[in-house]
């Protein structure tokens, strides 16, 4: 391929050799880097560049087609953001030592690594391994949005796709931004200079595309301002697309996300365990491990268990507002029973009450 041919055909095909998209993304680039890639032995392009390919792929399917992308669309967006960030993180960890990104790196041989026959580590123990051996700044948020990112991918995989495209759109555009930011500090650097100029270049390209992204997550918020305003009391952090979306008004649908549409139909207790655990990271288990209260529990208005007793609300960030999930009551006064019994009660100081349960009070007065 020549310089004088190539550009005669700029959305055909690139050459059956290279994975190199013909993309908008990185239109005039592509090129240079075909010719340059067989003059440079460099073990650490290959998966770089493979990174890239998968995210051109991820923003043409997120903004090419339909608004909202359709099924189809989705699903190559989150099968090939999970690619993408499989190859970057693993890129990264090869250039620590080749042996962590084997799945047992004392099995590790320098012989298998060359033929590429080894079972290799998964994606979040790839970005462990970054975090805790090559002692990178990487986000506990950052895990969590992978984590999702695996779980969704399998989920989708296996059941087919079960999200609606608002919510993968607002958590693409999250993991979107973290891999940007990865390879700009994490792997750029350690690029010979032509190589390290040519990726850059791409980025430009990928951040103009995510801004847009962004800008339609934002624009949608937007239009929801003044509905929101006035549940801005009961409305909480969605677990799904993670907008400030999710009410959780005593709904007879049950709590709903405005944004993305989720609904947990007359499910509150699901809906308040899924919030408690995803977006505030509290759970059952945990919270009784370390001796403290349980992050939902039995409301005294309704009697249902979906009172996230640390919930945080728009109206009331950054601070708790118990909000029970089933019947939207926020409350002012919870208090624990001073019976010890564990039950949470709505309580006002009226210098009369008693702050027990009726349980406790029954009990209290039996022994007299
Ligand atoms: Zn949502
Ligand atoms: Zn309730
Ligand atoms: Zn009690």
């Amino acid at each position: 391929m020549t310089d004088q041919t190539a550009p005669k055909d700029p959305d055909g095909p690139e050459g059956t050799a290279e994975q190199v998209p013909t993309s908008a993304a990185v239109p005039s680039q592509a090129e240079k880097k075909t010719k340059r890639v067989s003059q440079r032995p460099d073990v650490s392009y290959t998966p770089v560049s493979n990174g890239l390919d998968y995210l051109v792929s991820v923003f043409q399917h997120l903004t090419e087609g339909a608004t909202p992308p359709s099924a189809r669309d989705l699903k190559y967006t989150v099968l090939h953001l999970q690619a993408a960030t499989e190859v970057l993180l693993k890129a990264r960890l090869a250039r620590e030592h080749f042996s962590l990104v084997f799945a047992d790196p004392t099995q590790a041989t320098y012989d298998a690594w060359q033929k590429g026959d080894f079972k290799s580590c998964g994606t979040l123990d790839a970005f462990d391994r970054l975090r805790n051996i090559a002692r990178l700044t990487i986000e506990e948020e950052d895990r969590k949005r992978i984590k999702e990112l695996s779980d969704h991918r399998n989920a989708l995989q296996h059941y087919g796709l079960t999200h609606n495209a608002y919510a993968i759109e607002a958590r693409a555009a999250r993991v979107l931004n973290f891999l940007i930011t990865f390879i700009h500090r994490h792997l750029i650097p350690g690029l010979e200079p032509a190589e390290a100029q040519y990726v850059e270049q791409g980025m430009d390209s990928f951040r103009l595309q995510l801004r847009g992204i962004e800008t339609l997550v934002k624009q949608r918020m937007n239009d929801l301002r003044s509905e929101l305003a006035k549940l801005a009391d009961v409305t909480v952090k969605c677990p799904d697309c993670e907008q400030w979306a999710m009410i959780a008004d005593g709904r007879d649908e049950g709590p709903t996300c405005l944004f993305c549409h989720q609904v947990w139909p007359e499910d509150p207790m699901s809906a308040a365990a899924n919030y408690a655990w995803i977006v505030l990271g509290l759970d059952e288990h945990s919270s009784f491990q370390d001796g403290g209260d349980p992050p939902v529990v039995e409301c005294p208005d309704c009697g249902v268990c979906a009172l996230v007793t640390e919930a945080v609300t728009a109206a009331g960030r950054p601070g708790a507002t118990p909000l029970c999930f089933s019947c939207g009551t926020v409350f002012k006064s919870l208090i624990d029973c001073e019976g010890g019994c564990g039950t949470v009660l709505d309580f006002a100081p009226d210098g009369e009450s008693i702050p027990m349960c009726s349980n406790c009070i029954d009990i209290r007065f039996a022994r007299f």
